[in-house]
């Protein structure tokens, strides 16, 4: 809890109760309600770190020290309020924890504590993207956390980009597929356009001049098809993400695809992130989606610790270049079984 929720806690709780009511009981819950709170009050273990933490002024701000990483806390327009500030905490320890659980569970390798390795986070407000680099995070957005945390412990080798940028958008989706949620980022034309399949007009006629109408239509038909098959659940993050993966994947090499200039592939965030060094492989003309679809295919196929203990070399590891891979898995339409039922 932050210490201005403390205070007004406090002065709740005195104000209603004796001193020693208040030592004895809990009246976070109850002095929420008040307040007009309808979430569900919870103080977990995460809270307890978060609690923990120690903070020192810096010339900019504060440096955080929580859970063994360190936050450069600077200011940001996107993080406005103390409680902003312990949100982004939470939300990144609840991130790690999580990841830490799922690649112990995937790997023989790996035990949550082995994988788990300190990071040091600035915030930004300046650039286009969230990075990682030499083991310092600059983050741009908080939904970027798990994604640059996997670049700071899950590596493939340096030369397949498209690899390191698979594993870090596979292994975050549950961290932004609750963050979208958490945060309310599913607009109304969200819902309108993936969910019923409505488009109004005037973005129509856009598409159709930017020669994108039957990309974009594609993204639509397959997010469906992929809603339906789990109708119940909350996963609508998700399924724009394989439908935007897979789409690519159907259009990759056709004139279509190469005439939709606002398609961010691989090769096109690196050059704007200034980190490219090699760039002919086929990988990088990949969309982060696009990676991501081929990448869960590569770790179901062989196995996530064939990554982690890799030779080095694409070839060595899985007996051909991962330029052929690539071609042989977009020819012969390996990924359409994500839209089987
Ligand atoms: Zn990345």
């Amino acid at each position: 809890m932050s210490r201005d929720c403390a205070y007004y806690l406090t002065r709740y709780a005195l104000d209603k109760y004796s001193f020693n009511d208040f030592s004895v009981n809990d009246h976070r819950g109850e002095w929420l309600a008040d307040l007009g709170s309808t979430g569900n009050f919870r103080f977990d273990e995460i809270d307890e770190l978060v609690e923990a933490a120690t903070a020192v002024k810096s010339q900019t701000g504060a440096t955080v020290k929580c859970a063994g990483n360190i936050w450069d806390i600077t200011e940001v327009e996107w993080l406005k309020t103390v409680d902003d500030v312990y949100c982004l905490l939470y939300e990144a320890e609840e991130g790690i924890q999580n990841l830490c659980k799922r690649i112990a569970a995937e790997s023989d390798i790996y035990t949550e504590e082995s994988f788990r390795k300190s990071v040091q986070i600035t915030l930004t407000d300046e650039g286009e993207l969230s990075t990682y680099r030499d083991g310092v995070i600059r983050l741009l957005q908080p939904s970027a956390f798990v994604h640059e945390y996997i670049h700071h412990t899950l590596n493939y080798s340096f030369k397949e980009g498209w690899i390191a940028e698979g594993l870090a958008v596979y292994y975050s989706r549950d961290y932004e597929e609750a963050y979208v949620r958490g945060h309310n980022m599913f607009g109304d034309s969200f819902q309108k356009w993936y969910e019923e399949g409505i488009i109004d007009d005037e973005s129509m006629a856009k598409m159709e001049q930017d020669g994108a109408a039957e990309y974009e239509l594609t993204i639509v038909d397959y997010y469906q098809k992929l809603r339906e098959k789990d109708k119940d659940q909350n996963n609508q993050y998700t399924c724009y993400e394989y439908a935007n993966g897979l789409t690519d994947l159907s259009f990759f090499g056709t004139e279509t695809r190469e005439n939709l200039k606002y398609i961010k592939t691989i090769r096109d965030v690196y050059d704007i992130a200034g980190s490219m060094e090699k760039m002919d492989d086929l990988g990088f003309d990949l969309t982060y989606q696009a990676a991501m679809v081929i990448t869960e295919d590569l770790i179901a196929k062989y196995g996530l610790d064939s990554l982690v203990e890799s030779s080095g070399s694409f070839e060595e590891d899985f007996g051909m270049t991962s330029d052929e891979y690539i071609k042989n898995y977009i020819d012969n339409k390996l990924y359409m079984h994500f839209l089987e039922d």
